[in-house]
């Protein structure tokens, strides 16, 4: 994935919210700081950005509790899977958790946000490919836990997928903003470093860009399971 950095990032995402007639600023971009080294993401701050995305819950505790001292208004992004034994650390960190796909954790979040008296945004996370490995409620199973969440109370926001790797992701957008219509949503979390402007187009509200911002990761990041 090349590296453009935060500013062509920014142009790239106004001009694809110009071409696809939707409201100038109304796309938030996520920037995905998972696994990045310190001095880059402190560069992206300085820069001014300050909604980033991270996928496991203590990686992102002992990054940002230190950084949000330093660094105001910095809004956290939970983008990876969420074990049920780490929702009470996410609710605490997170303004937003992109990754509700089971009742289980429905049911977990809103008495978390009960006890506190607010909640993080969610969004519904459907795995559009029916990918196995792969996090997300099946497409057939979204409807219910969207509904099971909203009669839980929670602020739910929208829908996000992740599209299979080598696969054109557009069908997948489609799916998705579908999905979210007929069920009165409007926010869409989907687009990353290689096809967020194609997600624009297709109605994304969230894109989650890691790589094109601050550069390749050193490594992959581990298993999605322990978020
Ligand atoms: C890592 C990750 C991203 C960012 O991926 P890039 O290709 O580096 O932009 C976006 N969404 C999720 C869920 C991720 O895990």
């Amino acid at each position: 994935m090349e590296t453009l950095g935060l500013e062509a990032i920014r142009d790239r995402l106004s001009a694809a919210e110009a071409r696809a007639a939707r409201t100038p600023g109304s796309v938030t971009l996520i920037a995905v700081s998972k696994v990045q080294p310190e001095e880059r993401v402190r560069a992206v701050l300085a820069a001014g950005q300050r909604i980033f995305g991270e996928n496991r819950v203590q990686e992102a505790q002992a990054r940002w509790e230190p950084l949000r001292a330093e660094f105001a208004g910095v809004g956290l992004h939970l983008i990876g899977p969420l074990q049920t034994n780490k929702a009470r650390a996410a609710v605490e960190l997170f303004g937003a958790i992109h990754t509700l796909d089971r009742l289980r954790l429905a049911e977990t979040l809103a008495r978390l946000a009960q006890e506190r008296g607010r909640s993080p945004e969610v969004f519904v996370q459907v795995n559009t490919g029916r990918e196995p490995q792969k996090a997300g409620c099946l497409p057939e199973e979204a409807d219910a836990l969207v509904a099971r969440a909203r009669a839980l109370d929670l602020p739910v926001r929208g829908l996000m997928c992740i599209p299979p790797e080598g696969e054109d992701p557009v069908p997948h957008f489609r799916m998705l903003r579908d999905m979210a219509g007929h069920n009165g949503l409007d926010g869409l979390s989907m687009g990353m470093s290689g096809d967020f402007e194609a997600a624009i187009a297709e109605g994304a509200t969230h894109v989650r860009v890691g790589s094109a911002i601050f550069g390749a990761r050193a490594s992959a990041p581990p298993a999605a399971t322990g978020a």
